[in-house]
């Protein structure tokens, strides 16, 4: 069976939801954004491509409903269609605002816009002709990412980063630096979690005895938890992405309370990390019953 992206699904995490809201998705040539990979391996793992034998990465954001406070983290890639030949793939958006209002949710009601980083795909809805499309929020990114983002010289890098008129220059005087673990609404906290970009951070929700972790791109495959070799190409340090992504793997590992968010797997967004010769993402719905 092909992938499909990951669809508009709530998990509750205590008293905190948790919804992913959908945008799009990219289709990329496997064993050029996993350069260590061969096909051997994706011949192995089938599920996670297209019918046009591309590696399918879902695109979206996450609603969390703390109290009567609404966090959204990332912003998707926006209303468009682009190629980007250099992985001979093409990414697509444009859903997130209705995945939001499906979830109840207007532009306006949001509190907390926060970035996991600023690639493109996590920026997308930031504004809408030079106007920030959640007028009332806070926005909130690591300590470090947006000055990453601005002394960026690099033509590559800058062209997957935020753009400087349609995303940066809306966030002039709005934007906020948050330290590891900053608290940012009621049960969600920030963890600084480096390499994929140097401000990354994904976001730890606390309720009771339960847990998620919304990961940001500290992983984009599943199979990246079996094989830390598995580097994507746009891991700005890619040891350092390793690392974190182990030690977040092996917080996630075997532990029944605590749910993991991913935004870019196809199938599900949330699931568990198991271990089964090997760690192994496994959906949420196909765990086993706590
Ligand atoms: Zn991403």
């Amino acid at each position: 069976m092909s992938a499909r992206s990951a669809p508009l699904e709530s998990i509750e995490v205590g008293d905190i939801r948790v919804t992913y809201l959908p945008d799009g998705d990219a289709t990329l040539a496997a064993t050029t954004v996993f350069p260590a990979s061969n096909e051997a391996l994706w011949e192995a793992h089938r599920e996670l491509f297209d019918d046009d034998g591309k590696l399918l990465l879902t695109l979206g954001g996450f609603l969390v409903e703390a109290g009567d406070q609404k966090v959204v983290v990332d912003l998707g890639f926006g209303d468009m269609v682009v190629p980007f030949p250099p992985v001979d793939g093409v990414f697509r958006g444009g859903k997130l605002l209705s995945s939001l209002r499906e979830a109840g949710v207007e532009p306006t009601d949001v509190d907390v816009v926060f970035y996991t980083h600023m690639h493109l795909d996590h920026v997308g809805w930031t504004a809408q002709d030079g106007e920030l499309t959640f007028p009332n929020a806070r926005y909130i990114a690591g300590e470090g990412e947006l000055a990453f983002w601005q002394d960026v010289t690099d033509e590559g890098l800058a062209a997957i980063g935020p753009h400087p008129d349609a995303v940066l220059a809306p966030l002039v005087n709005r934007i906020e630096s948050v330290a590891d673990g900053a608290l940012i609404a009621s049960g969600v906290n920030v963890l600084a979690s480096p390499g994929h970009t140097p401000g990354h951070c994904s976001a730890v929700i606390s309720s009771g005895q339960d847990r998620a972790i919304i990961l940001g791109d500290v992983v984009h495959c599943p199979l990246q938890l079996a094989d830390g070799d598995l580097r994507i190409i746009f891991d700005v340090d890619p040891d350092v992405a390793a690392r974190t992504r182990d030690r977040i793997a092996a917080e996630l590992e075997g532990d029944p309370t605590i749910t993991g968010a991913s935004g870019h797997f196809s199938g599900s967004a949330f699931g568990r990390i198991l271990q089964a010769s090997g760690r192994r993402w496994v959906d949420l719905a196909e765990t086993p019953a706590r």
